[in-house]
């Protein structure tokens, strides 16, 4: 890119030159290569195609994009054939790869008998069109339609809508499928006061847990006295089982970049942190090639877009603490010094980084804020539940038929997401319950899988799915053991800021190593419910706070099974070590 962009003409012409890529006419042999993939082979599977494409001389190219979701298919390998669709074959391996390859060079073979599902078309998100792929030749009729796959049928992507589409490495493919739009958009068309209006006007909520209003959030920051202002991004996710905020950052790191310099214009930032924690090496690599180009594009730097102002983005790396995804402890570790919580108030929209207003938001939250503008308020709104508007991200793990990245409106119920998107229990063993929405709200049941999903509990109505993790357990699992594995976690992550969460959650830990050894009593669960009232009481943050709840909401649905370990001795699943006799 020799010229920064200004208008939209010139992005035009990057989006020209994304195209050509994105869609080319020849072979491209596309691998998915996000951490996922790359676990299970995806650079091996990488290095076949390259050799065969040299061998057989091949007129194709072999790239690389980012998770497209369906984990338990990966390593995934994508053909795009010239004048036909594109193709996925899960659970590549390099023989595969070769076998695939060569039967294509020799005869135009596409291999029906390996292949997942064919593409007819790929929704633009930001900008509303497709692209549609000539239809395949007879020998794919047995093959699926990719949207016809029951993983992904009832799925809506927004935040996901480039992850396993574009080369995150490129930014004219990204433009190519409409990023950039919307900060032109705000730049050329809007004030500050009108996009927040807009955010307002949509509904969106923050997707870190908390579920505050994002408009708001923007409007206080605004707002807020002095002329320094931040905006950051928390990019420190550290769930147990949750990676959506990883998928993004490696598939998709326009999507953030774009979402926080709409934010900064909105507030009146100069200058944004994006904190991703040092476990994500290639989400890192990944966001600072961006940025790099961004820059190039004049998308960063000084007089962005032509309008005179100046917006720079930095990466932070955290050392992988938990505490350090509360937002005031994350702004700590941005700052240089150790990661604990700050007591609130004030917030950090007034008070946050070195005590200037600072909006932070989740990835998943700036991933949001592009698809507004482009396509409005209103169609965003029209998704979701009246409470929560939109779509969220959720990782589908545990014993689930289809494990991967699941993005669906709230208002979706659990059983269809366990049962329809995931395909039910491996083994069709019955399932035993859900860690649904974060460590900190233990175990859920399946009577509760009718329940909709949204950012708040209400009972008979919803459940809040908080981060986005979902862990499926089976008839083998035992919801004492997993409660006992929470308050491990937790107590292995708190800072030891506030003696109630120090001790308390070495106390609670203690009682559940107890109960699951066999050597719990009955006023064991008399203590776990005293101490949980202390430590939400009296701890300083979140976590001290929320932690009991793991071992709480477990109880309260799984009571049954903590008496058989106390009053029994027994531990019906047979995970207990000790119990299991
Ligand atoms: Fe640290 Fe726990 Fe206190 Fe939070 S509640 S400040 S994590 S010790």
């Amino acid at each position: 890119m020799n010229q920064p962009i200004r208008t939209i003409e010139d992005l035009k012409g990057v989006e020209a030159a994304g195209l050509t890529t994105l869609y080319p006419d020849r072979l491209k042999i596309v691998v998915g290569s996000a951490s996922c993939g790359l676990a299970v082979g995806a650079g091996a599977i990488e290095s076949a195609a390259v050799a065969v494409v040299k061998e057989l001389g091949l007129d194709a190219e072999v790239t690389r994009t980012g998770c497209i979701g369906f984990c338990s298919q990966e390593p995934l390998l994508d053909l795009f054939v010239p004048n036909g669709p594109r193709i996925s074959y899960g659970n590549m391996t390099p023989e595969k790869t070769r076998s695939l390859l060569t039967a294509y060079a020799a005869k135009g073979d596409l291999r029906p008998d390996m292949a997942l599902g064919w593409f007819t078309s790929e929704e633009h998100v930001l900008t509303g069109e497709a692209h549609t792929y000539p239809p395949p030749n007879k020998a794919l009729t047995e093959v699926p339609e990719w949207s016809s796959l029951a993983f992904y049928r009832n799925q809506k992507k927004v935040i996901l809508r480039n992850c396993g589409s574009i080369d995150p490495l490129s930014i004219s493919e990204a433009v190519a499928r409409g990023a950039y739009r919307g900060a032109l958009r705000a730049f050329a068309e809007m004030t500050p006061e009108k996009v927040i209006e807009e955010m307002t006007k949509s509904g969106l909520r923050g997707r870190g847990g908390a579920a505050f209003p994002t408009g708001q959030k923007w409007q206080f920051a605004r707002s807020a006295s002095g002329d320094t202002k931040y905006v950051v991004c928390n990019a420190d996710e550290g769930e147990p089982g949750s990676y959506m905020d990883r998928t993004v950052l490696e598939g998709d790191p326009h999507a953030i970049i774009e979402g926080m310099l709409i934010g900064a214009f909105a507030v009146g930032a100069r200058e944004g942190f994006i904190y991703v924690r040092s476990e994500y090496p290639l989400a890192i690599d990944t966001l600072q090639t961006a940025i790099n180009e961004a820059e190039k594009a004049g998308l960063l730097g000084d007089d962005i877009l032509g309008s005179g102002w100046s917006f720079r983005v930095r990466i932070r790396v955290g050392a992988g603490a938990y505490i350090c995804g509360e937002e005031t402890a994350l702004l700590e570790s941005i700052e240089g010094h150790a990661g604990e919580p700050r007591s609130r108030p004030p917030y950090p929209v007034t008070d946050g980084l070195w005590g200037k207003p600072t909006v932070v938001n989740n990835v998943k939250t700036w991933a949001s804020v592009a698809p507004i503008l482009t396509r409005g308020a209103d169609w965003y709104a029209a998704m979701g539940t009246q409470r929560t508007k939109g779509t969220t991200v959720f990782s589908l793990e545990g014993a689930v038929k289809n494990a991967g990245l699941v993005e669906v409106p709230f208002g979706f119920s659990l059983r269809e997401m366990i049962y329809e998107i995931g395909g039910g229990i491996v083994g069709d063993r019955p399932l035993k319950a859900l860690q649904a929405g974060g460590a900190a709200r233990g175990c859920i049941p399946p009577s509760m899988l009718d329940l909709a999903i949204d950012t708040e509990d209400r009972p008979g109505e919803t459940v809040m799915i908080g981060t986005g993790g979902i862990i499926v357990l089976d008839d083998g699992a035992c919801t004492a053991d997993m409660a006992r594995h929470l308050v491990g976690f937790f107590l292995e992550e708190s800072c030891g800021k506030c003696v109630p969460c120090r001790e308390g959650l070495r106390q609670l830990s203690g009682i559940m190593d107890r109960i699951c050894a066999g050597e719990g009593h009955e006023a064991d669960l008399l203590l776990l419910e005293r101490l949980a009232g202390t430590m939400k009481a009296a701890a300083v943050c979140g976590l001290g706070g929320m932690a009991p709840s793991a071992v709480l909401a477990t109880l309260q649905h799984f009571r049954a099974e903590f008496e058989k370990h106390i009053h029994d001795k027994s531990c019906p699943a047979g995970v207990c070590r000790g119990l299991t006799m």
